[in-house]
């Protein structure tokens, strides 16, 4: 087992193997396919502000005293299709997911397990509905009282820098015995334990990272104890959100004032002259939505475009 710096440092460049392979922008199989070959949006990536004009709330403070509240973003559609934004779509599942698996550890005093369930090659003509019917069992079987499953089509032949179809399904899941799992076949359904040596969040992010993608299919899903009807997860904190002097709700920015005063493009929180910035009115005020796409953002932007 190596050092946790030396082990990401190893994903990183594995992630970065995969994805310079030959095949990753064309394999598919029945409309699965891999994450980040389609085209981005073109405000995907873009930088934009949100930040606190409230400036009587920053008296108390003496770097904001008589400033705005600033804090860079980049633009994101969260899409698992698309070339920029797939690492956020990454970020933003594998949070979530492993919000919920930490939720369910508190509750259950149990840890979570991470085992691959591989699909015999005379059942690689079924569909992954039927396939992952038959790994469900496979997993009932085990006592696994339920989990995330991550469904990925395809494998990668290292010394080919090939992706070929060989579907499995890679289970973040709790309750069956310990050994059982070790080696274990049922209807050929081969299943091996991969123990627990990443974080949860690093173990999602690596597996979303190669995970099959298709239209209406999540590419993630929940089942047993786990599912959306038996767990209830506590809402995303959204602290993130507010303004750290004054504790407001951080809204959108733009900039208004002479351009010489917009904040660079890289991730940065700025104290800022509140002439210099207006407040982007949203007809939907919900936090979640405000990096997709909305028209009236788009009308923004077009002014934007026109201005400078
Ligand atoms: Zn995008
Ligand atoms: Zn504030």
């Amino acid at each position: 087992m190596y050092p946790a710096s030396t082990r990401s440092e190893n994903r990183v460049k594995q992630f970065e193997d995969l994805h310079d392979s030959t095949n990753w922008a064309i394999i598919q199989h029945d409309g699965w396919h891999l994450p980040g070959t389609f085209e981005k949006h073109d405000w995907c990536g873009k930088w934009a502000y949100r930040g606190c004009l409230n400036v009587a709330g920053h008296f108390h403070n003496e770097t904001f005293r008589g400033m705005g509240y600033l804090k860079t973003f980049q633009r994101s559609c969260f899409r698992a299709d698309c070339e920029i934004c797939m690492p956020k779509w990454m970020g933003r599942s594998s949070n979530k997911a492993t919000r919920r698996i930490e939720t369910y550890e508190k509750q259950s005093h149990r840890k979570v397990k991470h085992i691959v369930v591989s699909v015999p090659k005379w059942d690689y003509w079924l569909t992954k509905k039927e396939q992952s019917k038959k790994a469900m069992q496979v997993l009932k079987s085990l006592q696994c009282v339920g989990g995330a499953i991550i469904y990925h089509p395809f494998r990668y032949d290292r010394p080919l820098k090939e992706w070929y179809y060989s579907p499995h399904f890679h289970v973040l899941g709790f309750g069956w015995i310990t050994g059982v799992a070790e080696n274990y076949s049922k209807n050929g359904y081969f299943v091996k334990n991969l123990g627990t040596r990443d974080s949860t969040f690093s173990t999602f992010y690596y597996q979303l990272s190669h995970a099959g993608i298709k239209k209406r299919n999540h590419s993630l899903v929940w089942f047993g104890d786990l599912s959306y009807s038996k767990l209830e997860v506590e809402n995303f904190d959204n602290d993130g959100m507010k303004c750290p002097i004054c504790e407001e709700k951080l809204h959108e920015l733009v900039l208004i004032g002479d351009i010489s005063h917009k904040p660079p493009d890289t991730d940065i929180e700025l104290a800022v002259d509140v002439d210099d910035f207006a407040i982007v009115k949203y007809e939907r005020d919900e936090e979640d939505e405000r990096e997709d796409y909305n028209p009236r953002l788009e009308i923004m932007k077009q002014i934007l475009n026109e201005t400078f």
